[in-house]
């Protein structure tokens, strides 16, 4: 293994402990990242609470979900969620996939999640909500086979985030601590539009522009709290 995979997949073992450290991930939740050098590829921790992951339980998937080398360690049952968006989004380059608590709410109701904050600025257009009954009718709400991964896939298009109806969201980014940023974003901005809406009152977003203007200002600086949620999160043994 090379030195720029190895930081990487380090860079992924950190990315789990922090969404844990968070509470974005608790027993459920996980995070992927594309193969640098195989893009037909991701890694993806073996089945396990996101807390617990070290390097030893990561996994090398195809797309398709299944091992590249034979490896009979159990898999997370929704790893379909990770292939099926990087097959569609030659773009994206990280997956995190969460249950979180402030953000579920904006799956099951009409309210639409948009961007409340600056902070929320990745979200210029809102959340789209993907409907797993719309086209496999009553199942156990999770993501656990290729079509439903691209279905999911085809609703969250070009944009950052995804609400799963009744079940949580997956955000995207261009690197792990971009994903990583934008799914404790969406939590907080979750958390904050909530908290607005409880006042009563009429309620103000950020509008494209200022989300788009916001959104160049925020990526220019996602060193910072990378580095804070490093410094906190990351294993000591
Ligand atoms: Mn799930």
């Amino acid at each position: 293994m090379n030195d720029t995979l190895a930081a990487l997949l380090d860079d992924l073992v950190v990315a789990n402990r922090i969404l844990a450290g968070l509470g974005i991930v608790d027993g459920f939740g996980h995070i992927s990242v594309r193969h640098p050098d195989h893009p037909e590829r991701f890694f993806l921790s073996r089945s396990l609470a996101p807390e617990l992951v070290t390097r030893d339980d990561i996994m090398e998937l195809d797309l398709g979900g299944s091992p590249v080398t034979p490896d009979t360690r159990k898999p997370y049952l929704e790893r379909f969620i990770h292939g099926e968006i990087y097959r569609k989004r030659p773009d994206v380059i990280s997956v995190v996939h969460s249950h979180a608590p402030s953000v579920v709410p904006f799956s099951n109701s009409s309210v639409r999640l948009r961007p409340i904050c600056h902070m929320g600025s990745f979200l210029p257009n809102g959340a789209s909500v993907f409907e797993i009954r719309e086209r496999f009718g009553a199942t156990d709400m999770l993501i656990t086979n290729p079509a439903q991964g691209e279905a999911l896939a085809e609703v969250l298009a070009s944009d950052t985030v995804v609400l799963m109806r009744g079940h949580g969201f997956c955000s995207v980014g261009q690197t792990i601590p971009v994903a990583v940023f934008r799914a404790v974003y969406t939590q907080n901005n979750a958390e904050l539009q909530s908290r607005t809406l409880a006042l009563g009152g009429d309620v103000t977003y950020l509008s494209e522009d200022e989300a788009t203007l916001s959104e160049a200002t925020n990526r220019a600086v996602i060193d910072r709290p990378w580095g804070l949620w490093k410094k906190r999160f990351a294993p000591t043994a």
